[in-house]
């Protein structure tokens, strides 16, 4: 059995309430981990600990060349207990080793980029009106950060967060989700062992409404950034009005497919498994809502359904199993309410729509791979975020149809399409607002591109030059070399 503490100014302490929560394995529902439950109180003593470190610590100030070293010294420590982060992962989430595995490749590559960028953040001599004057624009850090992350990718979240606020001289509070905290604090503990001096990455456990809200209000956090739902965003986002800290925000996404008829057609149809079924749907880009064009969609929904009837549901630990159960008893009562809510409705339920049979997958939280087809723009299913392994297939005749349906949602984070049509590629990808399209691919993630949302899909990016940028502050040096008398109040 795991036990797990809070990590506040370079040392591991229970919570000072001495309240605990118990971790469970999706797959079973069996008891994994104890895990301190912090609150309000112990998210102060970090906040503390982080707004010493950065105002008296020396770690702004410290060479970006050391950050970078420190940095780079804890993604080989990430390589180097790579399998036990990735068995602790799917331990924590259900999902499958393997993709836990290409989690852990893809963090310990976040942590390089951001290290990479530490030292090349050097600031522009720009033109000043005035020839004997030199004007610098430089970047600094932000200052002490609050970053709450979610339990789908509890750890490629938080790396996306940790890594260029380190980068930048920031010092962080870290708040994991409370049903997923485990290899969050792997990779703090990790960053204890880089050498991160006391104050400078702060890990804290517990709810949301304790610890995050706490984080989003104190007048002692300069940066709040959160990846989560909607509804806590737009929470974070009021609760941060009282000090105008800095806001970041990576929401929910409802992130269409669209398929033409001059698509490749089987490559089209495995992406739109991959769009969705990776980690039973519980992905803010996942393609849930596939849009397929008149001429193929009877062969396409068919297509779908014969290799959706093949996905192997299991222990995410048995190297056979290609989708595992989602996070909780919550998640899946929510994901059912959506599926019954469409059955009652005009959907027509063309497989899955219930939990699976097998009594070896009775005890975790399964929830069978589900296709709804006649699908339309106002159903519930269609537009609002169901996190879960459910397909929406709607039909479409013409292109302008298809983007005007698409872009009709609040959502903003990604979308596809498919098509041979390199002049409808260009077109299309204009016309979709989304922070993210691919043409011809699906769910692509890599460090060096931006990502984020239009419309309620958040705020600001992560991932990227920019992404580092999120974490400093802008500022302009005016030096004049010869200041001559103004006079304007007389001598
Ligand atoms: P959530 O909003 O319930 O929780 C996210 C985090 O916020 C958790 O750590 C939680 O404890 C904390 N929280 C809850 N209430 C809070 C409050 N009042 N104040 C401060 N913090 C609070 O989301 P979730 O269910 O954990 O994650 C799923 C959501 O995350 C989905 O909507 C998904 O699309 C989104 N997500 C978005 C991205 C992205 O890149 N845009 C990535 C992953 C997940």
């Amino acid at each position: 059995m795991i036990t797990a503490k809070l990590y506040i100014n370079g040392q591991w302490v229970e919570a000072r309430s001495g309240k605990k929560r118990e971790i469970l394995n999706p797959f079973d529902a069996s008891v994994i981990a104890t895990a301190a439950e912090g609150d309000r109180d112990d998210t102060k003593a970090a906040i503390k600990a982080a707004r010493h470190a950065f105002d008296h610590g020396g770690w702004p100030q410290t060479p970006a060349s050391e950050r970078a070293r420190l940095i780079f010294k804890l993604a080989d420590l990430i390589e180097r207990d790579h399998e036990e982060l990735a068995r602790l992962e799917s331990l924590d989430t259900g999902k499958t080793v393997e993709e836990s595995r290409w989690d852990m490749n893809d963090i310990a590559g976040i942590f390089r980029y951001f290290a990479g960028l530490a030292d090349k953040n050097g600031g522009e001599v720009i033109a000043s009106p005035n020839p004997d004057s030199t004007s610098t624009v430089v970047r600094e850090p932000v200052g002490v950060c609050g970053q709450i992350s979610p339990w789908n990718y509890p750890l490629l979240q938080a790396s996306w967060k940790m890594a260029p606020a380190l980068a930048a001289g920031c010092t962080i509070i870290m708040k994991p989700s409370e049903i997923t905290p485990l290899t969050t604090l792997k990779v703090t503990e990790l960053a204890e062992e880089a050498g991160f001096p006391p104050g400078v990455v702060n890990t804290v456990l517990g709810p949301g409404p304790e610890v995050g809200a706490e984080l989003a209000e104190s007048d002692d956090v300069d940066l709040i950034s959160f990846t989560g739902g909607i509804a806590t965003g737009k929470t974070i986002m009021r609760a941060a009005a009282g000090n105008v800290k800095k806001v970041a925000l990576e929401l929910g996404g409802k992130n269409p497919n669209i398929i033409f008829d001059d698509a490749d057609f089987d490559l089209a149809v495995d992406y739109a498994l991959n769009g969705v079924f990776f980690h039973a749907g519980q992905i803010c880009s996942a393609g849930a809502r596939v849009m397929v064009q008149d001429g193929i969609h009877d062969r396409f929904v068919e297509a779908l359904r014969k290799r959706m009837e093949k996905i192997v549901m299991g222990n995410g630990f048995d190297e056979t199993t290609q989708m595992g159960p989602l996070i909780s008893a919550e998640h899946l009562a929510k994901v059912e309410a959506y599926v019954d809510i469409a059955k009652k409705g005009k959907a027509n339920l063309v497989m899955g729509g219930k939990r699976p049979d097998d009594p070896a997958l009775q005890k975790g939280y399964f929830y069978m791979p589900t296709l709804f087809t006649k699908c339309k723009n106002d159903m519930r299913i269609v537009q609002e975020e169901v996190f879960g392994p459910v397909i929406t297939v709607e039909r479409f005749s013409t292109e302008e149809e298809v983007i005007e349906r698409a872009n009709d949602t609040i959502y903003g984070l990604s979308a596809g399409f498919w098509t041979r049509d390199s002049d409808r590629i260009e077109r299309v990808s204009k016309a979709l607002r989304f922070g993210t399209v691919w043409a011809n691919d699906f769910n692509v993630y890599f460090v060096q591109a931006p990502w984020g949302g239009y419309k309620q899909s958040g705020l600001g990016r992560e991932l990227g030059k920019i992404g580092l940028e999120e974490y400093t502050e802008v500022k302009h040096i005016y030096r004049n070399h010869a200041t001559k008398a103004f006079n304007w109040f007389g001598v």
